[in-house]
């Protein structure tokens, strides 16, 4: 087994590999470790996969994976966690904006006892329109979720093997890797890292990364906190509208109780009132959020690996010897 697998998302990035394995290598060469370089070619339209061929072909510690089209960053991370046989994986991007030379200081943390690190690009060379929603992201997932890192999205990181046993991801949820972490229990750290500005290829990533990131925060926070107890949520919200519309119909039915005993007072016709209106709409709502945890709860209860909120391999077993 290696003790090492520096895994690479590539998505039409030619000119960048070559010297990104030379740096990987001038990094690593005095350590004692053993390491392979796993790519994973995510429908390149370039002559990436040419280079990665080369780059395989001439050194055995190089892999390479290539998707038929374009899956995205996750879908290629997820590709390399399944093929790197390494105890500790490095994820980096291919375009030599992660510097190597802080592989072995992320090694080092982990060896501190933690079971994931993060890369903090306390120094950002990306434009500004990048860096400061970014900012602001990171200080919502870090308040949202309890895990505070400066740089949820830093592409640099390190893993041990043992969390990809519990956390699977799709989508874009690459980003939240140590949060779904954390939320299994894993140790969760970060160091600041060194960052370079993009020198060659293009940038895959522009503004609509944080709305669909909003939209995976979100995502994230409900398996996180609710995944085994939907209703907790939905039944919660809708129990409070079901009574925010039942006071409303309470307190019409009194005016309009209060208007015929005494017929000084003009007569209420409850379709006059918007009360009534807001209060029948809620009471529906609320019904249907109770309905939908029903079935929430149904889901959850039928799949069973999903119905524990452990699985075996979170847990250390001691037997008396
Ligand atoms: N990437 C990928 N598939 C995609 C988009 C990006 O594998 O669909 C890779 C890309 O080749 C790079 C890394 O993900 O190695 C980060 O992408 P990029 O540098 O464009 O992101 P940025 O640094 O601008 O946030
Ligand atoms: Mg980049």
């Amino acid at each position: 087994m290696m003790n090492l697998s520096i895994i690479v998302p590539v998505y039409n990035e030619q000119d960048s590999l070559e010297e990104l394995v030379r740096q990987i290598d001038a990094s690593l060469v005095e350590s004692s470790l053993s390491y392979e370089v796993v790519f994973i070619d995510d429908g390149s339209t370039d002559e990436s996969w040419k280079r990665i061929v080369e780059l395989a072909n001439s050194h055995p510690n190089r892999l390479g994976i290539r998707f038929r089209r374009n899956f995205g960053k996750a879908a290629a991370l997820s590709a390399g966690f399944e093929y790197a046989t390494g105890s500790v994986f490095v994820t980096m991007d291919a375009d030599l904006q992660d510097d190597p030379t802080e592989i072995k200081r992320l090694l080092a943390k982990i060896n501190e006892g933690f079971d994931c690190v993060s890369g903090w690009k306390q120094r950002r060379n990306d434009p500004w329109h990048k860096v400061y929603p970014s900012l602001v992201f990171n200080w919502m997932i870090t308040r949202l979720t309890g895990v505070a890192l400066h740089d949820h999205n830093c592409g640099l990181k390190a893993y041990r093997r043992e969390i990809f046993k519990e956390v699977q991801i799709y989508g874009e949820m690459h980003r939240f890797i140590p949060v779904l972490a954390a939320a299994r229990g894993f140790r969760v750290s970060e160091i600041v890292v060194n960052h370079r500005p993009r020198t060659t290829g293009q940038s895959k990533y522009g503004f609509e990364r944080f709305a669909k990131g909003f939209l995976d925060l979100l995502t994230v926070c409900f398996l996180t906190s609710f995944r085994y107890r939907p209703q907790h949520l939905l039944g919660t919200a809708g129990i409070g509208l079901f009574a925010i519309g039942t006071l409303g119909l309470i307190w019409l039915s009194f005016l309009w109780c209060v208007s015929r005993v005494f017929t000084f007072m003009s007569p209420i016709h409850l379709h006059e009132r918007a009360v009534f209106y807001f209060a029948i709409v809620a009471m529906l709502l609320g019904i249907q959020l109770l309905s939908l945890g029903f079935l929430a709860e149904l889901i959850t209860a039928v799949t069973r690996s999903s119905s524990s909120p452990f699985a075996i391999s979170d847990t250390t077993k001691i037997t008396p010897s």
